[in-house]
């Protein structure tokens, strides 16, 4: 690893990408650049490498390597999972990512009928209000493994079973893929979205697992590649570097989360001894690396940016409120009011960070909020 002189803790954004990644990506790129469609042999030892990948990722999430298609990230997954699904009545919940619940507007506005199903405080599915929607009507359930933004695991096995076999399970896997097993066939998920760069692989490259015989138009034609679902000639650098990031992610995941779920309890415990302030997300039903929090009073942009001057990387947690000042939609659902979720701060630990790292941020945090809050109009 290479260090860098900041304490990074938004590993829930994007991750530091592995060197025994960046060394395996190097080595394809340049011994086995042909292009895998070409018949020479350049050609075939791509193809080679590509459906190495393949066999690869596939053993890894439990599924066939045949459903595994290979696409640029996350949101390119979920775009094709939400947009590609045929027919009438689409149900997501209404804390997924943006790739998710912007998708789903857009089919709203383009006639298609969407609901967003809603969570519990805790940032639970309601499964009975869930289940109450899926009529004959509905052609796809979203519901995401884990909340990027608090860390909330939903019971995807419950939800796969109330989908049954005629409406279509999608799960967003981003923020599980590497930190919990995952069984796709077990689980009898339809469809399932994973991004390298959040468990220390390239950025760009990404898995969309499409359950066999699942009828789903493909997002980008031309050339047919990944069996006719995702033209464009292959990243096959990025593919071997995703495939390769996911192989170490498991290798180690139990002592790793394990480790870091500690790291996360006693951020917990000491965050809550500050006056006015409130874990958000379960307790317990949560991901090991994810802090979220809430402290009343205070404005997350500005902690966010008084803490980067102390060398401490942070997040309010959502994309969107942090570049507007609008309240993240995940926070907005828990039933938190505007004050209690402007207050955010979201801590996200990787597998660099060290318990000595998480002292320091824990001395800063209370003094930073200390002094924004003396500045704070609001009474506290
Ligand atoms: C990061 C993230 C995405 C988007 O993945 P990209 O590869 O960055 O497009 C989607 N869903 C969740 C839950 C995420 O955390």
């Amino acid at each position: 690893m290479i260090a860098v002189d900041k304490i990074y803790l938004d590993n829930a954004a994007t991750t530091q990408i592995d060197e025994k990644v960046l060394e395996e990506m190097q080595r394809v790129a340049l011994e086995n650049y042909g292009n895998a469609s070409s018949l020479h042999s350049l050609g075939q030892n791509a193809l080679e490498e590509l459906e190495k990948a393949r066999e690869k990722t596939a053993k890894l999430l439990g599924c066939k390597a045949s459903e595994i298609y290979f696409t640029s990230g996350g949101s390119e997954s979920n775009n094709t999972a939400i947009k590609g699904a045929a027919g009438k009545k689409l149900i997501v919940s209404a804390v997924e990512h943006p790739s998710i619940i912007k998708t789903a507007e857009f089919l709203k506005e383009n006639r298609r009928e969407v609901v967003f199903a809603p969570v519990d405080e805790k940032g639970i599915i309601k499964l009975e209000e869930l289940k109450k929607e899926i009529t004959s009507e509905t052609a796809l359930v979203s519901v995401m493994h884990a909340n990027n933004e608090i860390g909330s695991i939903q019971p995807v096995k419950e939800i796969a079973e109330l989908c049954g076999e005629k409406v279509l399970f999608h799960s967003d896997m981003v923020q599980t893929a590497g930190k919990l097993e995952i069984d796709l066939h077990k689980l009898n998920a339809d469809l399932a979205s994973v991004s390298g760069h959040k468990f220390y692989g390239p950025k760009g490259n990404g898995v969309l697992y499409i359950k066999e015989d699942t009828k789903l138009d493909a997002l980008i034609h031309g050339g047919g590649q990944e069996n006719k679902m995702r033209s464009g000639t292959e990243n096959i650098p990025g593919i071997a570097g995703f495939s390769k990031a996911l192989e170490l992610a498991y290798k180690n995941r139990e002592t790793e989360m394990q480790r870091q779920e500690k790291i996360r309890d006693k951020i917990i415990q000491s965050l809550l001894e500050i006056k006015k302030s409130k874990l958000n997300g379960h307790e317990k039903q949560r991901l090991s690396n994810n802090v979220n929090f809430s402290f009343f009073g205070v404005e997350g942009e500005a902690l966010i940016t008084m803490l980067d001057f102390e060398g401490i990387q942070a997040s309010t947690g959502s994309a969107c409120s942090s570049k507007s000042l609008k309240i993240s939609h995940v926070l907005k659902a828990i039933g938190l009011d505007h004050i209690w979720a402007h207050g955010s701060l979201r801590i996200s630990l990787g597998k660099n960070n060290s318990e000595k790292e998480v002292e320091v941020a824990l001395e800063k945090i209370p003094e930073v909020i200390e002094k924004l809050r003396k500045m704070s109009s609001v009474k506290i």
